[in-house]
């Protein structure tokens, strides 16, 4: 078996590379690592929909009233708008930020799977 970091031969069973120090790992580890990161990203994406999804109830919140208020301003009760402004724009905004998040995550877990692909078959 061969190191990840240097490519050097190792002993087999070896939990360190003589040659460089890096810490190796066992295919079977490693797809059992692999499978959990895709797990976690495939989490990730349902949650990032899930509150992409929030965050639009939010700014329906926000927005019916508010083009109902200015396309009939005489109809339409002004109290409702009080309420409805902020909820919408909360909802809005924790949905965002919840979304943006997981967002991010995604990312980061995309390249940490990137970089330990790279390593290629051993
Ligand atoms: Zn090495």
């Amino acid at each position: 078996m061969k190191c990840p970091q240097c490519k050097q031969q190792v002993d087999e069973g070896a939990k360190f590379c003589s040659a460089c120090g890096a810490e190796i790992i066992e295919r079977a580890t490693d797809f059992a690592w692999i499978a959990g990161i895709q797990e976690e990203i495939k989490d990730c994406r349902s949650n990032e929909t899930a509150f992409g999804i929030i965050c639009g109830i939010g700014i329906l919140i926000l927005a019916v009233p508010l083009v109902g208020w200015l396309l009939f301003p005489v109809a339409f009760d002004t109290a409702a708008l009080a309420w409805a402004i902020p909820l919408g724009l909360a909802i809005a905004i924790a949905g965002g930020i919840t979304g943006q998040h997981y967002h991010n995550k995604i990312k980061k877990l995309t390249q940490k799977l990137k970089g330990r692909e790279m390593v290629g078959p051993q």
